[in-house]
């Protein structure tokens, strides 16, 4: 039996991608598009679709999750600008109807291991910032993937270092913003899809991970495996990671 999928987002750039590879994927069949001016609710009863895939904008995230999880439907939210109470209290309601879903900043799995390496090198390094670098087209900043790396960073290291001096921008914004206690830098340029670049420094010595997507085919493969697991689970992840270790 297939998986009956949805695409919310469907004529964007990434849900474009999504439609395509879920056509192109045996076991999944795509019952319904929807995007701008759509009624989501009823496309998500009428195509009785099982997952909902949404790409949509961050000013609609947390509204069509919840559309998605109350009509009993499994969500794979790609879509980025959540808060964090808004994903605790998608997450509750998931719970209550022990439906399986996935909400992730990131569906390119370089950049999770990108994250993972980057909470593992704060261990050792707990001086670290984020510069984060995404297409002009990109509404919000920070990125999703950056805060969450900020997250891991700031759950991983075992102490926020001080400030060696006392610092004064001279212009605003100088020395970025800070989720996590972890300075991030937002970069937005044509010719560019998404990257990111953690830069930790240490006595004497530095280190650069770093993760470029080449084109927006490379979330499809974790798009995917969302789309086949979240069927079987009975609560709502935040991260591509839990699905993967
Ligand atoms: P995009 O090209 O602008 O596509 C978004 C599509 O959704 C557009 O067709 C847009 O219509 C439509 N839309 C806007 N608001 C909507 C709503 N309330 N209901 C239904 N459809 C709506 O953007 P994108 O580059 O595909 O990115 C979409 C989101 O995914 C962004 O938040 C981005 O940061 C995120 N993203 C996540 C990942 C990941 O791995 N998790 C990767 C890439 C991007 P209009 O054009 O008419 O507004």
């Amino acid at each position: 039996m297939s998986i009956r999928v949805l695409v919310n987002g469907a004529k964007g750039r990434m849900g474009r991608q999504v439609v395509q590879a879920v056509q192109a994927y045996q076991g999944l069949e795509l019952v319904g598009q929807t995007d701008l001016g759509d009624d989501l609710k009823q496309a998500l009863g009428q195509s009785k679709a099982q997952v909902a895939v949404d790409f949509t904008h961050p000013s609609a995230a947390y509204a069509n999750a919840r559309a998605i999880i109350e009509a009993g439907v499994h969500p794979v939210v790609g879509t980025t600008g959540f808060r964090p109470d808004e994903i605790g209290t998608l997450q509750a309601l998931a719970k209550e109807r022990r439906l399986g879903g996935l909400i992730a900043p990131n569906f390119a799995i370089g950049a999770i291991l990108m994250m993972r390496y980057a909470a593992e090198a704060a261990r050792f390094f707990p001086h670290v910032e984020i510069i984060e670098l995404h297409h002009d087209g990109k509404a919000e900043a920070p990125s999703g993937t950056a805060i969450k790396t900020a997250e891991m960073i700031g759950a991983a290291r075992a102490s926020t270092p001080e400030p060696t001096v006392q610092e004064q921008e001279l212009a605003p914004g100088a020395r970025g913003t800070r989720a996590y206690a972890v300075p991030i830098h937002s970069v937005r340029l044509p010719g560019h899809v998404a990257h990111q670049e953690v830069i930790l420094g240490g006595m004497g010595e530095s280190l650069r991970i770093r993760h470029d997507t080449i084109s927006r085919e490379c979330f499809m493969p974790g798009v995917i495996l969302a789309v086949t697991r979240v069927v079987d689970l009975n609560e709502l992840y935040y991260g591509l990671e839990h699905l993967l270790f």
